[in-house]
């Protein structure tokens, strides 16, 4: 049995080698970074750089690298040296499959040892020697098993004594290994849940050694518990002389909140069901919200009337053939529908429901008799910003049949109604129309109030316009 190293080298490294890291580096939430002076024997010693983050982290977990896919280990022989696997554990073979787990509680997609034991020891045999630049070990639970104890040693194999497979109570020391570093991610504070990321490497770049063999005598992280073996996800080894190693591209997470620059706003958008438009909403649907929404707040101002400032989007599988629709702040996106307009209306359509949100009608001061702006007038109107305003340049509410044109069509239609009104009777009929649907005073006199023609001599007007084709 190894003595753990860790409280002495711990204690007595932690000051001056926390000015080492890369600390200011770190990006995400939460992440604690520590660099310990790991085994002063060695000429060069190895500094051992953890990561350590949430749920959401996705292995990003600066200083240390994402996992890497094509390094020295993916073809290496992994054996279990002394210790026993776990029944739900994955077979060795996971740590090497440059695959991370779904999730925090993924016991197939990572190895254990057993329960009711500590630890053991595993082997990794590099099929030849090789220079080790360095070597990395990733894992991750949401409770006590996430953190990582473990003494790494290495060997060419060429010493006369040399046993491959030492078990515990014999000292690989004594038999043709090196001890390389001592590793203990198991936070002060006591909350060991998270992803968790180690790489042992000299700080100066320089190959940790010329080695074939590895050997990871592992410890129970929560030595107290029954079920307290780490669940190793993955372990990487980067071969000095080797290709250019590609690094698992972080996932990104599938439910996020951006808070706007004025902090005014927070989006939330959830794509749990539909993890294929993450990125989209990320790159290309956010900046138009982010861009549209306080503009269509400004667009419709109406007195006493505070427009909702926390918006939620939500991608569903579940709408049949709506592609999208709004109650309150919160925006249910149909998924498939929007995956096939990615190109064409998704964007457009997400302008329509904000339109929605900003309108609020019948939440804005009311009277006695409420009376509620006609769907063609709500519809119309989110049309109207949308086609006009925010895609001026589409021709998406050219009028094919002007004999068929009817004012309170509603949508596209009623939005080119809408604007011949604001061109030609009226510049602020927009805002004077959502007002009084927002107040539940809509009544067809209005218009009369607002132009001194009625809405049907208004609708004839329109008509006209269009079969002379000025529309
Ligand atoms: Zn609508």
């Amino acid at each position: 049995m190894i003595p753990p190293p860790l409280a002495r080298f711990t204690a007595a490294a932690t000051p001056a080698s926390f000015s080492n890291n890369r600390r200011s580096s770190l990006s995400a939430l939460w992440l604690g970074a520590v660099a310990i002076a790991a085994c002063p024997s060695l000429q060069a010693a190895p500094v051992v750089t953890q990561g350590h983050g949430g749920p959401d982290a996705a292995f990003s977990l600066a200083p240390v690298p994402p996992p890497a896919i094509n390094d020295a280990a993916a073809k290496a022989t992994f054996s279990l040296v002394d210790g026993s696997r776990d029944g739900s554990s994955g077979e060795l073979a996971v740590l090497a499959d440059g695959k991370l787990p779904a999730s925090e509680d993924s016991p197939a997609a990572n190895f254990f040892f057993a329960d009711n034991t500590d630890g053991g020891r595993i082997g990794v045999d590099l099929g030849s020697i090789i220079s080790v630049k360095s070597i990395g070990s990733y894992s991750w639970h949401g409770g006590g098993r996430g953190p990582q104890v473990y003494t790494l040693f290495a060997a060419d194999g060429k010493a006369e004594h040399f046993n491959a497979a030492p078990k515990r109570g014999t000292d690989p020391a004594s038999c043709g290994w090196q001890r390389v570093a001592a590793v203990d991610t198991r936070p002060h504070d006591g909350k060991a849940g998270g992803q968790y990321a180690v790489e042992i490497s000299n700080k100066d770049g320089a190959p940790l050694g010329e080695f074939r063999h590895l050997l990871f005598d592992v410890a129970k992280a929560a030595a107290a518990d029954p079920f307290g073996n780490t669940f190793f996800s993955e372990i990487d080894v980067i071969d000095a002389k080797g290709p250019a190693v590609e690094r698992l591209k972080p996932a990104l997470p599938l439910v996020t909140n951006h808070v706007s620059a004025d902090g005014k706003a927070s989006y939330s958008i959830d794509s749990s069901k539909a993890p294929d438009l993450t990125e989209w909403s990320e790159k290309e649907l956010l900046p138009v919200i982010v861009d549209w929404y306080p503009k269509l707040v400004a667009l419709l101002p109406s007195e006493g009337f505070h427009a909702a400032t926390v918006l939620k989007f939500e991608f569903r599988t579940d709408m049949g053939g709506v592609p999208a629709y709004t109650a309150g702040n919160k925006i249910s996106l149909n998924a498939p529908w929007i995956a096939g307009q990615l190109k064409g209306e998704a964007k457009g359509c997400v302008i329509h429901e904000m339109v929605h949100v900003v309108q609020g009608y019948g939440r804005g001061p009311r009277g006695a008799k409420p009376a509620f702006a006609p769907g063609w007038v709500t519809e119309g109107l989110a049309d109207y910003v949308r086609w006009y305003l925010y895609e001026p340049q589409s021709k998406g509410t050219v009028i094919r049949d002007p004999k068929q044109a009817k004012y309170d069509a509603s949508y596209r239609v009623t939005a080119n109604f809408f604007d011949w009104v604001v061109t030609t009777q009226d510049k602020d009929l927009l805002r004077k129309l959502n007002t009084a649907g927002r107040e539940a005073r809509y009544s067809e006199d209005l218009w009369k109030t607002w132009t001194g023609k009625t809405l049907a001599q208004l609708g004839e007007e329109w008509k006209k316009a269009i079969a002379d084709g000025r529309r």
